[in-house]
């Protein structure tokens, strides 16, 4: 039976917004997947949303639904005072239970880690590659120890990568170690063909025989993996279905995977056969249920269509004429 971190368990519900709080990092791992847009600078974001100001994360928050939030980058130590205020907002706006999960890349001190209590509540390390063979030897083992006699939750969170095993000792010290299949991006791309990787198939970002180098340690009850497969179908679909049903027009159909289905009218001025509560006039454009359109069309003049995209506006995913 795995042992999930509080973190993965509403992460599985799509119930975890995404802080990005910089794109900033000291370090450069050759796997690093964050994009070139992100790489390097200061600016934050709640899931997809740009934050300008403190209602962006909040409402961001509130259109999902968050139960809980991760924070990530970059790396987010190096913006301690930001980190402090998101968490206080965060934990001011939704409660105190609104679970926190904060991953760095460094080991944190005495110091960071008093400042941080009663505002995150589990740390996920992310210890470079090359210092996995001396993981015992390492900073990362005293702050494990001291963020858990703090009462932090704390694993280790690491991409998919030869070498894993050298982990093993650590396990018994730790409330989890999360295992990230090895994820091809734009900006790592060359770095992996350099390396002889390749994807493992052409439909997801995994890397072919990322699952094998995890191997030993699934054993383990407090391993876990999450596959590039599991964050495409169920947590970003899961956090798409409570965005839909929190922000869906009466007439949007919210589907299995989280997209809402309208249907479009560029009626061009034409006299409008339909009830005002059955449809919201946009610019020049009617939208409404699509299956009212489709039973219409026929006798409507203009341009007619069937549009699924992601909820609140969101990306278009399909555009089917009518
Ligand atoms: S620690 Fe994380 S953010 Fe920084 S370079 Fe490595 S993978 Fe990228």
């Amino acid at each position: 039976m795995q042992e999930l971190s509080e973190g993965c368990i509403l992460c599985h519900q799509g119930a975890k917004m995404v802080l990005f709080l910089t794109g900033i990092c000291p370090r450069n791992c050759w796997y690093c997947p964050i994009s070139a847009e992100r790489r390097g600078g200061d600016a934050a974001y709640a899931n997809d949303r740009r934050i300008v100001s403190d209602a962006d994360l909040i409402e961001e928050g509130r259109i999902m639904s968050a139960l809980g939030t991760g924070i990530t980058g970059g790396e987010p130590l190096i913006a301690m005072e930001a980190l402090i205020h998101y968490c206080s907002l965060l934990k001011s706006e939704f409660g105190k239970e609104h679970h926190i999960h904060l991953y760095t890349g460094k080991a944190p001190s005495l110091e960071e880690l008093r400042r941080l209590q009663g505002l995150v509540d589990e740390i996920r390390l992310h210890p470079p590659h090359e210092c996995w063979p001396e993981i015992l030897q390492s900073p990362y083992i005293p702050a494990i120890r001291a963020a858990r006699d703090l009462g932090f939750a704390v694993g280790i969170e690491v991409p998919s990568l030869p070498g894993l095993e050298a982990l093993i000792p650590v396990v018994p010290l730790l409330d989890f170690l999360n295992i990230n299949e090895l994820e091809w991006s734009e900006t790592n791309a060359n770095a992996m063909r350099s390396r002889g990787y390749d994807l493992e198939d052409c439909h997801h970002n995994a890397v072919g025989g990322a699952r094998a180098w995890a191997e030993e340690l699934l054993v383990h009850a407090r391993v876990h993996w999450c596959s590039s497969v599991f964050k495409d179908s169920v947590q970003l679909r899961e956090r798409l279905k409570r965005i839909a049903r929190n922000t869906a027009r009466t007439f949007d159909e919210i589907t299995e995977d989280g997209t809402v289905v309208y249907g479009v009218w560029e009626h061009s001025g034409q006299a409008i056969p339909f009830d005002h509560d059955l449809y919201e006039a946009v610019g020049d454009q009617l939208h409404m249920a699509w299956w009212v359109l489709a039973e219409h069309a026929k006798h409507l003049p203009g341009t007619k269509y069937v549009v699924e995209r992601y909820p609140n506006g969101g990306i278009v995913v399909e555009v089917t004429p009518l």
